[in-house]
Order: C-alpha cells, then structure tokens, then sequence
C-alpha cells in the first residue's frame, strides 16, 4: 500500500467510525437499537476507490443518483458483492438500465416509472425494492410525489409483482430551525403508519442525512443515507 492509499484508509476508518458513532447515539438517545438503522453508504462523485475502502471496513450498501456514473463504479467493482439504490431522478428512457442494474429504487414518484421498473426487471433477478419518494413539504422545484399521491402508487405497487414495496424516502426543506425539519420527518412517518393501516407491509422510513441524521432518526428513519460525512467532499463529476 503506497502513502496515499494509506492516508486514505484511514481517513475512511475515522470518518465511518464518526458516522456509525452519530447513529449509535441518537438511537440511543430515542430508546432505539442500533441495528434498527441502516447505513447507505452515498458514494456519487467519489472515485470507486472510495467505495472500495468502504467496503473493506464492512460497508456494502451504496447509493447513486446519476445513471452512467454508477454503472461505470458497478463495473469498475463487480469483484465485490454490493447492494446498489438508485436515489437520484428517473427519467423514462433510464428505466430498462435501472432495472437491471440496481437491488433498491429510492426515488420514484410517479406512475408511468413505477409501470416501466415493474415491466422492465429482469425475470432472473429478485423483485426490485421500492421507495417512493415523497415531497413532504410540497416544494414546487423538488422531486417526490404529493403526500396525497401517495397512497395511489403504493396501490399500484401491489399490482406490479416484479416490485416490492419497503417504504418511503424523503428529503425535506432545508430549515434554518432544526423543529421544522424535524416536522417533515414526523409527517413522513405518519404516512408510513397510514400505508401499513392500508395493509401494505412496508419496513423502511429512508430519511436523515448527513446534516440531519439525528432528527431523522429520532423520527423513526430506518436508513440515513450519508455521503460528505463519510467520504468527505465530493469531488468526481
Ligand atoms: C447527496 C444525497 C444524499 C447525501 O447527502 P450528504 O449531505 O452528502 O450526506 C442523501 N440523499 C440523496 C437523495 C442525495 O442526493
């Protein structure tokens, strides 16, 4: 191992041991288990070297948001056995590839992608894990379905069997009052408590990031998915 790879791991090492301290933390402090919260590993523009030296430290869940960066770090790391979700936009004509390439799907939010991933998943594969994403605080510019909407897609997820519903994603307005934020993840959760009413047997609340994985977590995230405290500053684009 050359000086760099070595600086490297262990700024990896400290970095990681930070994040899972946080984590150990907060579920403590709301009577939680650890073991109760995932960490997704949010790796777009960092190198697959990065992924690598997370990987080495017991790291297998990665997250990704642009299409073709991920399939070249896919490629680039096939020598290891990773778990992929896609967290970025879904464009229509990237659906075919998103469904052959990746395990989880975090961030649909309409129909006409749901009907695609659940026509275009490989046969040979497991059914493919769905999030929807929801825009909890109903932000013009973002992402996500309509709180309201909500209940139609997970409808619709039950008639797609190569689907698998596991829950909800979100990422809520950037507050300048940590109590507001902390009302988004409230509301995300109280629409996940309305989905199990309605039957479906959702397990995942993915929500908390590196800025606010503790509220997310006190809220009753399952998955914060974490990229600059991690791996440090994006650099790759
Ligand atoms: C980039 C990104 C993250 C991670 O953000 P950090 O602030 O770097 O931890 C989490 N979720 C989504 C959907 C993202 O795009």
């Amino acid at each position: 191992m050359d000086a760099k790879t070595d600086a490297r791991t262990d700024s990896s090492a400290q970095r990681r041991r930070q994040v899972l301290e946080r984590i150990a933390r907060a579920c403590r402090e709301s009577g939680r288990s650890p073991a109760a919260v995932e960490l997704l590993a949010v790796s777009k523009q960092q190198p697959a070297a990065a992924l690598r030296a997370q990987h080495a430290l017991g790291q297998r869940a990665f997250g990704e948001n642009r299409l073709q960066e991920a399939l070249t770090k896919q490629d680039e790391l096939a020598d290891l056995e990773l778990t992929w979700h896609f967290i970025g936009p879904v464009q229509s004509n990237k659906t075919r590839d998103i469904a052959a390439r990746f395990d989880w799907v975090q961030s649909v939010d309409r129909e006409k992608i749901l009907r695609r991933l659940g026509a275009q998943r490989p046969e040979a594969k497991p059914p493919l894990m769905i999030c929807l994403q929801v825009n909890i605080d109903e932000e013009p510019q973002k992402a996500g379905a309509s709180p309201a909407a909500v209940t139609d897609l997970a409808a619709l997820c039950r008639d797609l069997p190569r689907l698998c519903l596991r829950g909800l994603m979100c990422l809520p307005a950037r507050q300048e009052d940590a109590d507001d934020t902390r009302d988004s993840f409230q509301r995300v959760a109280a629409l996940a408590a309305t989905l199990r009413h309605e039957g479906h047997e959702i397990d995942t609340l993915s929500m908390g990031m590196s800025a606010d994985l503790e509220p997310a977590i006190a809220c009753g995230s399952t998955m914060v998915r974490v990229g600059t405290d991690l791996f440090g500053p994006r650099t790759q684009r």
